[in-house]
């Protein structure tokens, strides 16, 4: 589903340049749960990033879903992230002044989907991540899970082949953090790829495969059954 290969990324700032990706390769296959955990600063985002189509890399080949992702036009590009992309941010993102049910229908309107099976689809969205009674009431009514999971069916509602969530739980308290990881389990054992970056161990044991990045190199790539087979030796 995604292939990385010899990934590299600089920031310019002025004369000096920051290397912060500094050759990365992975491969995600479909149906895969993986989290890319890091420290912060180790460049997690920024490859999340580039994953999401959202930024560039300066060096390196990215394939997704057989799809070679190199210098396409914005228009392009804006396609395929909306056809293979869903994201997930640790503020939410959503549109203070729609109600949940609006803001799970929106990525349906840019998608030219009518008002009609606009709402009844979000609805559905809204029902899986357990909110529907909850449609008519703006984010600022809800509480922090409640956001996450609404923003978890606005993501959905364009039906991604990948999830993409950066720290979905870090703006939540541990509670709600393991109850948002176990939507997105969930999610997950229906077939569909997510990538979850966190810098917390215990959301990342809550994934499948663990990704460490240090330093813009992965120093680290485990498989979670592994780490538990071995801490149960
Ligand atoms: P993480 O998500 O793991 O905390 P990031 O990918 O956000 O790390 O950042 C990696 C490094 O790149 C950090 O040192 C950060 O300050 C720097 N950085 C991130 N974005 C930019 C940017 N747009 N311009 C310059 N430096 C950046
Ligand atoms: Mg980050």
């Amino acid at each position: 589903m995604i292939e990385i290969k010899d990934l590299h990324k600089s920031y310019k700032m002025g004369s000096n340049s920051l290397h912060v990706l500094k050759g990365i390769n992975f491969s995600v296959a479909e149906g895969e749960l993986v989290s890319i955990m890091g420290s912060s600063g180790s460049g997690k985002s920024t490859l999340l990033n580039i994953l999401g189509m959202l930024d560039e890399a300066d060096e390196g080949s990215y394939m997704l879903d057989g799809v070679p992702i190199k210098n396409l036009n914005e228009k392009i590009a804006a396609r395929y992230r909306n056809k293979f992309l869903g994201f997930i941010f640790q503020s939410f993102n959503l549109i203070s002044y729609k109600n949940a049910l609006d803001n799970v229908a929106l990525p349906l309107y840019y998608q030219g989907v009518k008002r009609g099976e606009r709402i009844d689809k979000a609805m559905s969205y809204l029902e899986k991540v357990g909110l529907s009674d909850w449609a008519g009431h703006l984010p600022n009514e809800l509480s922090g899970g409640q956001k996450q999971r609404v923003a978890i069916a606005r993501a959905l509602a364009s039906d991604p082949k990948v999830l993409l969530a950066d720290e979905p739980t870090g703006a939540l308290d541990s509670k709600t953090s393991y109850d948002v990881m176990n939507l997105i389990q969930e999610i997950n054992d229906e077939g569909r790829t997510i990538l979850v970056v966190t810098h917390e161990p215990d959301i990342a044991a809550m994934t499948k495969r663990i990704v460490n990045l240090k330093d813009g190199r992965i120093i680290q790539d485990t498989q979670v059954e592994q780490i538990r087979a071995q801490q149960n030796v």
